[in-house]
């Protein structure tokens, strides 16, 4: 992580995030518009640079999946063509082994995900250490029963014993889930002193007060906003989206108990972390 090609800020709070915002990003957008913009006619593209997951120089592939069409996805596209992870997932690999060093002993890390491809390079990049991978698979099912080898757990009432783990990782999880206070009160009630929940969400940084879409009573939906859908590997319509998270979230982790809870903010050019001029990723530190 400690290096001259990457830019890491942390925000506490929405002013901070502004200010730097303001300063920051304008010649990083002018560049994205421009790599698009040259690269327009091209179903993929590659974008050179150095990977932190291989440690080799690698070309990032980009292509325009995801995207509205003028600009590609960056965050979900620069592939690298080694180890097939894309931006984010390079970056989240890299925190954590950044962070595990910092641990300095076997630790036990725990993923909202395990039939995905991250998940699989994630536990053998690991694989000194105690990765555990679930999906959600139904109501009716006990957390932490295994079904044809995948384990299930439900976000608001794990299985783990009080301060069991280390980290716990989650990428785009909680908007999905109806009583998303509930879930952050159980990371926080699993982990071990000092430990860490890694997540990823939409983020609303315009906002201020996380919106709520839809919201579940008696076992029924109901929708305060048109219904939005995300992409989910064991479900073919896909997750419902209940919230639309901004920055209280972070007091609500406080509240919660975490003693730190920020966003990291990070861009590097040279390691293919493009994107909006600047990319999220949140943690709070118990
Ligand atoms: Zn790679």
């Amino acid at each position: 992580m400690e290096s001259k090609e990457i830019e890491i800020v942390r925000f506490y709070n929405q002013e901070a995030y502004f200010n730097y915002v303001e300063k920051s990003i304008q010649e990083r957008l002018v560049f994205e518009k421009f790599l698009a913009k040259k690269n327009i006619n091209n179903k993929k593209f590659e974008f050179l640079g150095f990977c932190q997951v291989c440690a080799e120089a690698t070309s990032f592939i980009i292509d325009w999946q995801y995207s509205g069409g003028n600009v590609p996805n960056y965050r979900e596209r620069l592939v690298c063509e080694k180890c097939n992870l894309n931006n984010r997932q390079r970056f989240l690999l890299n925190l954590i082994n950044h962070f595990i060093k910092k641990m300095n002993e076997k630790v036990t890390i725990y993923l909202y995900e395990q039939i995905t491809d991250f998940y699989l390079v994630f536990s053998k990049y690991f694989n000194k250490n105690k990765i555990i991978g679930s999906e959600y698979l139904g109501f009716d099912i006990l957390p932490g029963t295994m079904i044809n080898n995948i384990r299930h757990e439900d976000a608001t009432q794990l299985s783990f014993d009080n301060e069991s783990l280390d980290i716990i990782i989650s990428q785009d999880v909680y908007e999905h889930v109806p009583d998303y206070i509930k879930s952050f009160e159980e990371t926080f009630r699993v982990l071990k002193i000092n430990g860490k929940l890694v997540f990823s969400i939409p983020f609303y940084s315009k906002e201020f007060n996380t919106k709520q879409r839809a919201k579940l009573s008696d076992n029924k939906i109901e929708y305060l906003l048109p219904e939005q859908y995300h992409g989910n590997p064991v479900s073919e319509k896909g997750s419902l989206v209940f919230w639309d998270f901004s920055w209280d979230i972070l007091d609500l982790l406080k509240k919660i108990g975490f003693k730190e809870s920020y966003i990291l903010g990070y861009y590097s050019s040279f390691y293919g972390y493009l994107g909006n001029g600047l990319q999220l990723i949140f943690v709070a530190e118990k």
